[in-house]
């Protein structure tokens, strides 16, 4: 982003776009929408997706120490207790006393409400699961929680999973799921909703490892962000005070973004120590320990934890990516997304709508769309339609011009430099396969040409 940009860059600048290109909505927004709930529209959807299945290839696909779970969001009440979350997993709050809104202690500046100075009560503490009732009576016996982390369903789940894997130590249980916190703060767009995606690791090493573990999973998890394309300088580790730690954590350090609004965190890594295992396996009866098999002995592991939120990846990625240059008398908008990440791979864009020629984009567009999500545009003119591709992350375009009929060759457009090359239609798809990798717009298939050199050296 440029220096320019990036003075006046703020978080409307975000919103507006996801609104306007159909990234993220308001929920129920015909009712005049639900506070802090969004939904994710049909760039956001994809973007999303993309997100799940990076993480998910780096922590579970690519690696043999990893294996994935999908627990339910409802568990047993008595999981919530063992955590903590039923005594420990609230905020101390105040209410202001005029316009009764309610405010996190920890956000306050001053001793007066933020909104309109009135006076505040003393602070009352306010659990942040949501309850709800299982089956068709309503009453105490029948209360269950909406989970307000996945990592539950992990720990609850070891011995399962080690029993059916005969996976041994250290070893990881990866899982994406919803999660619903009753915030009393909210806002700043998706970065803290009241109902949100997780991506939560548990790792189990033995005790005597954790340490290097733990540092091994922050560099790990930081570097994942830096591949994706965040830019390094753009993301901080902020480890924990003594007084920070949760009730839970031997150590932790946040991986914090550089948002809009300020430093905050994307993701958290802790050292859990044996703390769930051991109150699991105290609340339930069932062993939880393991039998290391060269030592002869039972003990019960350490967990270093992970914890990411896929929302608010979603708007890191958005944040980083943004990007406006000026473009004669406008302003062009590029998201500079990283390819895996891109909602949409490749555009199809036929220069003129001539059947002879829209014949040949749309076999060209059923063909691509085998691998990739793809959009086919045919309305308006070629800069506007580059214009909303950029807008919305589109590496690549592909145009269909009347050449192309004689010459069976089509242009690559690429989004950041402009540039394009022209090859044969029979190239497109390992030619496009291999720019999407990563591979210089440059480097030419067989039959292929340098087309336009927009800009240089960029
Ligand atoms: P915060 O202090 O910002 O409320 P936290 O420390 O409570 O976050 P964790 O419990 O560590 O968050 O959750 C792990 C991750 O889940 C966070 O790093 C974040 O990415 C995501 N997350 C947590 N709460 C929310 C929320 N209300 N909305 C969106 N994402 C969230």
């Amino acid at each position: 982003m440029t220096k320019q940009i990036l003075e006046k860059f703020d978080m409307e600048k975000i919103v507006s776009l996801c609104r306007r290109r159909g990234f993220i909505f308001p929920s129920s927004e015909i009712y005049g929408g639900l506070s802090s709930c969004w939904d994710y529209g049909p760039l956001g959807v994809e973007l999303k997706r993309n997100i799940k299945q990076a993480w998910w290839r780096a922590v579970v696909q690519e690696r043999d120490d990893m294996v994935g779970l999908d627990a339910s969001i409802l568990m047993h009440p008595q999981v919530w207790e063992a955590s903590g979350h039923l005594k420990g997993f609230s905020d101390p709050l105040v209410e202001c006393k005029s316009c009764h809104l309610r405010w996190r202690v920890d956000d306050l500046k001053d001793s007066n409400c933020p909104s309109c100075g009135g006076e505040l009560t003393e602070p009352r503490l306010f659990n942040l699961m949501f309850k709800t009732f299982m089956g068709p009576i309503e009453d105490e016996a029948s209360v269950v929680y909406l989970r307000p982390e996945t990592a539950q369903g992990i720990f609850v789940n070891f011995q399962n999973v080690l029993n059916t894997t005969r996976k041994r130590l250290p070893f990881g249980i990866a899982q994406v799921g919803k999660a619903f916190r009753n915030e009393i703060t909210t806002g700043n767009f998706i970065f803290r909703s009241r109902e949100f995606e997780q991506m939560e690791i548990e790792f189990f090493v033995k005790p005597e490892t954790a340490k290097k573990w733990f540092n091994y999973w922050l560099e790990e998890r930081l570097n994942w962000y830096v591949k994706l394309g965040i830019k390094r300088e753009h993301l901080r580790l902020r480890p924990h005070t003594k007084k920070e730690l949760a009730h839970y954590a031997r150590d932790c350090s946040d991986i914090d973004y550089q948002f809009p609004m300020g430093w905050s965190e994307l993701e958290g890594v802790a050292n859990r120590g044996d703390f769930d295992l051991v109150r699991h396996a105290s609340h339930s009866g069932k062993s939880l320990d393991y039998f290391d098999e060269e030592a002869k002995e039972h003990f019960t592991p350490y967990i270093i934890e992970p914890s990411a939120g896929v929302d608010r990846s979603a708007l890191a990625f958005l944040c980083d990516a943004y990007d406006e240059e000026p473009d004669n008398d406008e302003i062009r908008v590029l998201l500079h997304l990283h390819p895996s990440l891109a909602p949409i791979k490749v555009a199809v864009l036929p220069l003129s709508r001539r059947e002879k020629l829209a014949k040949v984009a749309k076999e060209v567009y059923a063909d691509l769309r085998q691998c990739w999500m793809v959009q086919y545009d045919d309305a308006q003119s070629i800069g506007r339609r580059y214009r909303r591709q950029d807008e919305i992350g589109t590496p690549f375009c592909v145009t269909v011009d009347f050449q192309s009929l004689e010459d069976e060759q089509v242009t690559i457009r690429e989004r950041d430099t402009m540039n394009q090359i022209r090859v044969p239609i029979s190239e497109l798809k390992t030619t496009l396969a291999a720019k999407l990798s990563g591979e210089e717009l440059f480097v030419l298939p067989p039959g292929g040409t340098i087309w336009k050199v927009e800009k240089e050296g960029v």
